[in-house]
């Protein structure tokens, strides 16, 4: 008999990437198409039938990582920043669909899960994951293990108060001042546009007048290139993302805390900041026992750690 299969899906709010995957790693059929955001029925059909171009002969569990929060006991997605699902019974539709086992996990507790596993968070008991893009996402290893809360709701890092009257948070968020309104790409970008309005002679004034588009990644490659305002900006994003991982640091006392996400190619430029608040904040010895370090698996990490709860799902049935 040929070992398992599982088909893993990251269903993204820009992508949808999908693949077949065996005890070592990706086998044979993968697909990544633009996510279709058109409407709720319109993302499930485009999720079943790209499930569907993968069957090739057996499947034995399906893993789907999702922009949402989950409700465990019932496989739901209750709430999504950036794709349209909204109480969906995601579990209960797919596995009615395929005959198979489904996970539906929060997207960032399986990156939290192949980091650990696989990526920069191998060997470790204890681990905080934040994952920097538009929004902030977060997971959490607690001896050893996913810490999913009463319902499978934990772990949303990016929703700790810094600022009791910062702006509002994304989305279905209610809350104001979030880590996820002060240290995402989106924060970025909104503070890169406003210093770019304020000081037309720095170099965000004149790239803007150069007519580019003033966002988180133009932010990132002027500030490579030396001091200026760009570089000023990553460093209060930075600043703002130490408060936070200080925090976690006092609260968790874990052994590292991996940062990855789209934004995280900014590396040292925030992380250099977010490690001086952490040693200057965070309390003794927390502080000084935990790593502060980038992710490893790049923009694989959700597909990675949706196959990887699909199989725990087959082990645990056995
Ligand atoms: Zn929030």
């Amino acid at each position: 008999m040929s070992a398992p299969r599982v088909i893993a899906v990251d269903l993204g709010g820009t992508k949808l990437a999908a693949a077949v995957f065996d005890g070592e790693g990706a086998v044979g059929r993968s697909a990544v198409e633009p996510t279709d955001l058109s409407g709720e029925d319109a993302v499930l059909a485009q999720l079943e039938r790209v499930i569907v171009t993968l069957e090739e002969g057996e499947f034995a569990a399906l893993g789907v990582g999702v922009p949402s929060t989950i409700d465990q006991r019932t496989g739901r997605a209750v709430a999504s920043v950036n794709i349209p699902l909204e109480g969906v019974d995601l579990r209960d539709r797919l596995a009615e669909r395929f005959g198979v086992p489904v996970v539906v996990e929060n997207d960032a507790n399986a990156a939290t899960v192949a980091e650990h596993r696989l990526g920069a968070g191998r060997g470790s008991r204890h681990m905080v994951m934040l994952t920097l893009g538009t929004g902030v996402g977060g997971g959490l290893i607690l001896d050893g293990r996913l810490y999913r809360g009463s319902v499978g709701a934990a772990g949303e890092l990016g929703h700790i108060t810094l600022d009791l009257d910062g702006p509002p948070c994304q989305g279905s968020c209610p809350g104001r001042g979030h880590l996820e309104a002060l240290a995402s790409g989106l924060a970025a970008e909104i503070l890169a546009e406003r210093v770019a309005a304020e000081r037309p002679d720095g170099d965000l004034g004149r790239a803007a007048a150069a007519g580019r588009a003033i966002d988180a990644r133009l932010a990132v490659e002027l500030a490579a290139a030396g001091p200026g305002d760009a570089r000023d900006v990553l460093e209060h994003v930075g600043f703002h993302l130490g408060v936070g991982i200080a925090d976690l640091v006092n609260v968790f006392n874990p052994e590292v805390v991996v940062v990855g996400g789209g934004f995280a190619d900014a590396r040292e430029l925030v992380l250099g900041p977010a490690r001086n608040v952490v040693a200057e904040r965070a309390l003794a010895p927390a502080r000084d026992e935990a790593r502060i370090v980038p992710a490893e698996l790049g923009s694989e990490a959700g597909l990675v750690g949706a196959a990887l709860v699909a199989f725990d799902a087959l082990a645990e049935g056995d």
